[in-house]
């Protein structure tokens, strides 16, 4: 583990109270407008309940013995070969999810880069709500978490990870019993064996190997670097400057620069750390079956977010809300799937998933945010979707304590992306446009108005159900910015 001093900053929270299960809190200390945004709201209760009742059917399915969130790190849907791929990246979850599971085709991430995208897959709340939102951010301690639901219904709940931005003085440990993250690495040697290891050691060493288990297994193969794996390649014989070895930054401010193959090189290389990654699920998997366990879990498999290969003008993720990065592969199955291979063309959003999850292991009734999706598995029609949304914040264009932001909401065929600070408005028809080449918002004003005004309505519900929090701060060292920068997270871009 990565030793990091930490500066708690004070947070005005009271203790919880017991009777209600909700938390009172005053309002936190902040700066800038992400600060004055969180004080804008005197009283927040961080739990939301499960509001449509019907929507938790998934439910009825018999409770499984163990849960598995399995979450690849940098994972564009588009990358699979599940998901339609050209090149055949994942012959291995394309299999289990014909033979276990069921395929989401429109799943999004809250967020296009790992921290707020997994804080908010972890409390059901929207970025602006758990408030980690920049790289020194910690997510509150007095959060709830999918972990600690899972813990409070008597699992026993682990975590294996080697991602230094979900390292346990982040907090993403919160909830979780065992916390292994002895493989933090930047990605320019694998983890993924170890991870593996870990995960089924630990499932091998419980005490008590009849009470159910809910374990997050976060693997990191296709991030940044772009890895060489023989006999798994995807590159055409490229034979110019770029060597795959170029630390991210440095690639990001050559941008300008890069021609067609050099992309190309680079898309072979993250395509071949996709495969790489489809074989190291497959032996989780096999690992499961092995010990007898696998018929019984209920496995989920995502990403937190995606990619950009210059199909926006960028390289890497985190500062843009297309769907190259927020597209993100899910697969669900759960124990004695009626309907193996089916697929669901419904929209669903990341941040609802830790209610989804909840509700088919059977605890339907625990308090969770979210709005869960689990009754389209059952194939029922009819259930009131909620909206994706996303939201980013980035020191480029802004700084720590005034970052640029932009959210996005997409419903029914359309995309809002809007830009906090310039008060660019982006309009997207993904049925029509699914590269999101034109910009409809200056010819289409009145449904650039409607989806703005829904984007609001959205966040004012959830603000009313679960207010802003103020995330906690971890004072980062120069080493640790300079790696973070090696891997595409500088404090300027292109600096
Ligand atoms: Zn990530």
């Amino acid at each position: 583990m990565i030793p990091m001093s930490q500066r708690a900053s004070p947070t005005g929270l009271r203790p919880a109270d017991p009777r209600d299960g909700r938390h009172a809190c005053t309002p936190p200390r902040g700066t800038g407008r992400v600060g004055r945004a969180m004080v804008a709201l005197v009283a927040c209760t961080v739990f939301a309940v499960c509001t449509v009742l019907a929507a938790c059917a998934g439910g009825t399915a018999p409770r499984p013995k163990g849960v598995l969130l399995l979450v690849v790190d940098t994972l564009r849907a588009d990358a699979l070969s599940l998901y339609g791929y050209g090149r055949a990246t994942s012959p291995r979850l394309d299999r289990f999810a014909a033979e276990r599971g069921v395929v989401f085709e429109h799943a999004r991430a809250a967020a296009p880069w790992t921290k707020p995208s997994i804080a908010s897959i972890m409390t059901g709340l929207e970025p602006r709500q758990h408030g980690v939102m920049l790289h020194h951010h910690r997510l509150h301690g007095q959060l709830a978490t999918l972990g600690a639901a899972f813990q409070a219904a008597g699992y026993d709940t682990a975590a294996v990870q080697s991602n230094m931005l979900l390292a346990s003085v982040f907090g993403y440990s919160n909830g979780f019993s065992v916390y292994l993250e002895e493989h933090l690495a930047l990605h320019s040697v694998s983890t993924g064996e170890q991870i593996n290891a870990d995960a089924l050691g630990w499932l091998d060493g419980r005490a008590d190997p009849a009470r159910p288990w809910f374990m997050w297994v976060h693997h990191y193969e296709p991030h940044f670097d772009y890895l060489h794996w023989p006999g798994l390649t995807f590159e055409t014989g490229y034979t110019g400057r770029l060597t795959g070895s170029e630390p991210m930054d440095q690639l990001i401010a050559y941008t300008e620069h890069l021609g067609p193959d050099e992309i190309a090189f680079l898309r072979g290389r993250y395509d071949g750390e996709v495969l790489r990654q489809d074989q190291l699920v497959g032996d989780l998997l096999d690992g499961l079956a092995a010990r007898g366990e696998l018929a019984e879990t209920l496995v989920v498999f995502t990403s937190d977010h995606g990619e950009e290969f210059l199909e926006h003008g960028e390289l890497s993720h985190q500062h843009k809300l297309f769907d190259v990065l927020l597209h993100v592969p899910l697969v669900i199955a759960r124990p004695g799937e009626s309907q193996p291979g089916h697929r669901i063309v419904e929209p669903v959003s990341l941040l609802d998933l830790g209610r989804t999850m909840l509700d088919l292991a059977g605890e339907t009734k625990r308090v969770f945010p979210g709005h869960s999706f689990a009754a389209l598995m059952q194939g029922s029609g009819g259930i009131d979707l909620a909206p994706s949304v996303a939201h980013t914040a980035t020191v480029e264009g802004g700084s720590e304590t005034e970052p640029r932001e932009l959210d996005m909401l997409f419903m029914g065929s359309h995309k809002l992306v809007r830009d906090l600070d310039s008060g660019e408005r982006l309009l997207f028809d993904l049925a029509r446009d699914p590269k999101e080449r034109r910009n409809l918002a200056a010819e289409q004003p009145e449904r650039t108005a409607a989806l703005e005004r829904e984007l609001e309505r959205f966040l004012s519900l959830r603000q009313r159900r679960g207010g802003p929090l103020a995330a906690e701060h971890v004072e980062l060292t120069s080493e640790q910015l300079e790696r973070l920068a090696k891997i595409g997270y500088g404090p300027k871009r292109g600096e």
